[in-house]
């Protein structure tokens, strides 16, 4: 070998580390040829003078790519091992390889220069503490790196090329295939293509992914595999909510040609790991876009439309999806003040208010306005059902009878099971009748599959028979032209549901708008109509909850006549005499005349008698505070009366004199008297002044 004069006893005396790497799976189980060589490296070392005993191959990194030292175990154990200085000689098949990456590489010949570790090839042996070796050893590396460079780059061209024309060959998602002549075609299969189809028209009728996962349960998705054991098998699985979005959002059922949907990114972690994720390209940015490229499973317009829906239920992107409360215009109701969103708040099970979100946000302006969301929905549903015409409930009919074809293909999956498990019986029996009844054990193998195969055909048949009782009956065509022709009460049927009024709701409203309006006692409600056009409409406002009915005229002036003299009790007495009774239908009681005298700003009679004061005029007359006065009487200093929820004190010269002098006193309401009152105990000799 090249250079074998290099290899010292020194050497010799160290481990030899043959070094293994292929960078994909793939590559380790179809290139078995270079595999082996690899391994062969081990017997080169013996060959090169070191014991088998010290001859050491690690392996962990196959099928591992090269491109980054991260994540691969093999080479971070190479590299301490060559730190240590107990490796005499890394061998690998080509050099300048072991690490694709030239900063790998550059790291293990600095620390093998160190170390005095020799790198050896096929090519030869390399001592890094020789210049010319290290030098060539670079070259190889940066050349290694440049001809991986023009090799990707060519392949790339040459990739984006054959997709321009449509041709690259891609995975096809389950439901498409590849025929004879490479074309795609909707998948034979009937199972299959009728599984597909069926997530399209469950996303039509629920509206939501969540709601084909729902359609769905009970029933199996099919998946192709790819690569691995299982490539091109077919798999039938649970169908997931993240399975539902990948059919929606693939363009391919929608018969288009796209490359580029997919991007990696990569980035380094906190321990510097590099990291590859996947990332969806927003539709605008793909490369190759090809549109009626294949037969799909829906147009390229009911594509987008789905593509608009799934965004409209992205919650996360502040799209307001329908909810299950009684609210109607919940998520489509705005303020026409500051222009916010207004909110369905559920006070209780049977009360509600659209409220403005910008009470949160405390950008809520004087103008932005509440109001209770039956009032607001019952007119704008007044509306709606007027604005439906005969020519929409034609529209409603069309929808009723593709409601009805949907109904039976839901057993038709069923149907289509039970033919598949009737053919495979078929087979496996015609294969039992032709085997010759000599051979034993054949004929008794295959009449073993045959009795399987039926009990599979009983299975499906009785998966078809349940799911044809399960399904629920559907009215008539007649009946629903009835119930059509009869909307309001359609609308208001219990068997409709907030979510179904809602979603018609939106068909036809885009969005309802609480305008400000300067009279409280009314609302003025903007709708904006998908058509285009816009109404106003004003209705009354329901008297906010907790506000009683206004009381009734009598009982308010027999209030305000003997209000200012008489106090509360005694006014209950007299409404009670007179059989008066309050806007709601109760007796008066001392709160309700107190509400009375609130709102009709009727006062009360004085609550000091002759000869007494209020605790305001006691604080004014010595002047202290009103504070004072409460402590005293509290701590039964100063003698008072409670008349109503008023304070009253009888007043005499004798109970002045005596406040005053307590003020006098007292050292916290008099700074003087703290000055020139003595200590009652001596200060300490250290706080003397000096
Ligand atoms: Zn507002």
């Amino acid at each position: 070998m090249n250079g074998e004069h290099k290899i010292t006893s020194g050497h010799r005396a160290r481990t030899a580390l043959v070094y293994l790497r292929q960078s994909t799976l793939v590559q380790v189980r179809e290139h078995t040829e270079s595999t082996m060589r690899q391994y062969a490296l081990a017997g080169t070392a013996v060959g090169l003078g070191w014991a088998p005993g010290d001859v050491e191959v690690i392996d962990r990194d196959l099928g591992l790519s090269g491109t980054s030292a991260a994540h691969r175990q093999g080479f971070r154990e190479l590299m301490s091992r060559v730190c240590l200085g107990e490796v005499g000689a890394v061998i690998g098949l080509e050099v300048s390889r072991l690490a694709r990456s030239n900063a790998d590489l550059a790291r293990l010949a600095e620390m093998a220069r160190l170390t005095g570790t020799l790198l050896i090839d096929s090519d030869g042996v390399y001592d890094l503490s020789d210049f010319n070796d290290w030098l060539v050893l670079g070259l190889k590396s940066t050349m290694s790196q440049a001809e991986l460079h023009v090799m990707a780059g060519r392949l790339q061209a040459a990739k984006l090329a054959a997709a321009e024309r449509g041709d690259l060959r891609a995975p096809l998602p389950v439901g498409l295939v590849y025929d004879d002549e490479g074309e795609t075609v909707i998948d034979p299969d009937a199972e299959v293509s009728a599984a597909v189809a069926d997530v399209f028209s469950c996303f039509a009728a629920a509206g939501s992914a969540y709601g084909v996962v729902a359609a769905f349960a009970g029933r199996k998705f099919p998946q192709r595999a790819y690569g691995g054991a299982w490539a091109g098998q077919l798999r039938w699985g649970p169908l997931t909510h993240h399975r539902v979005l990948q059919v929606l959002k693939n363009p391919a059922y929608a018969g288009a040609y796209v490359h580029g949907r997919h991007v990696t990114r990569k980035r380094v972690d906190a321990d510097g790991n590099v990291r590859t994720s996947t990332a969806e390209v927003p539709r605008a940015e793909w490369k190759v876009l090809i549109k009626d490229h294949h037969p799909g499973y829906v147009t390229w317009d009911e594509y987008l439309a789905i593509e608009a829906r799934l965004a409209v239920n992205w919650t996360a992107s502040g799209a307001r999806t329908v909810r299950e409360g009684s609210a109607l215009c919940q998520g489509i109701i705005y303020c026409g003040s500051c222009g916010g969103p207004m909110a369905a708040n559920y006070q209780g099970s049977d009360r509600a208010n659209y409220e403005c979100h910008s009470r949160r946000d405390g950008k809520k302006k004087d103008s932005c306005r509440g109001i209770a969301t039956t009032a607001l929905d019952d007119a704008v549903a007044r509306v709606l059902l007027d604005a439906l015409t005969p020519e929409q409930v034609a529209f409603a009919l069309a929808a009723a009878d593709q409601v009805a074809g949907q109904h039976q293909r839901a057993s038709r999956a069923a149907e289509l099971a039970v033919e598949r498990a009737r053919y495979d019986a078929d087979r496996a029996e015609r294969a039992f009748s032709q085997v010759e009844p000599e051979n034993r054990l054949v004929a008794r193998t295959l009449e073993a599959r045959w009795e399987a195969r039926l009990a599979t055909l009983a299975e499906a048949e009785h998966a078809l028979e349940s799911a044809s009782a399960a399904l629920p009956p559907l009215p008539d065509r007649d009946t629903i032209a009835r119930a059509a022709a009869d909307l309001p009460a359609l609308w208001h049927a219990p068997t409709t549901t907030a979510r179904d009024r809602k979603r018609l709701l939106r068909t036809l409203i885009a969005d309802v708008t609480l305008m400000p309006e300067a009279d409280r006692a009314k609302a003025r409600i903007g709708i904006r109509w998908h058509a285009g056009t816009a109404d106003q409409l004003i209705i009354g406002r329901p008297r906010p909850s907790g506000i009683p009915a206004p009381t009734p005229s009598p009982a308010v002036e027999l209030i305000r006549r003997l209000g200012p003299s008489a106090g509360n009790d005694e006014l209950v007495a007299v409404l009670a005499g007179h059989g008066y009774v309050t806007g709601a239908g109760r007796p008066f009681d001392v709160k309700a005349v107190q509400w009375v005298r609130h709102v009709y700003k009727i006062p009360v009679p004085p609550a000091v008698e002759a000869g007494e004061v209020s605790v305001k005029d006691a604080a004014a007359r010595l002047g202290c505070s009103t504070g004072v006065i409460y402590y005293w009487i509290e701590t039964g200093q100063l003698p008072a009366r409670r008349s109503g929820n008023r304070i009253a004190i009888p007043w005499t010269p004798a109970v002045q004199d005596q406040c005053r002098a307590r003020i006098a006193e007292s050292g916290h309401l008099n700074p003087a008297a703290r000055r020139t009152r003595p200590r009652k105990t001596p200060r300490c000799p250290a706080e003397e002044p000096r």
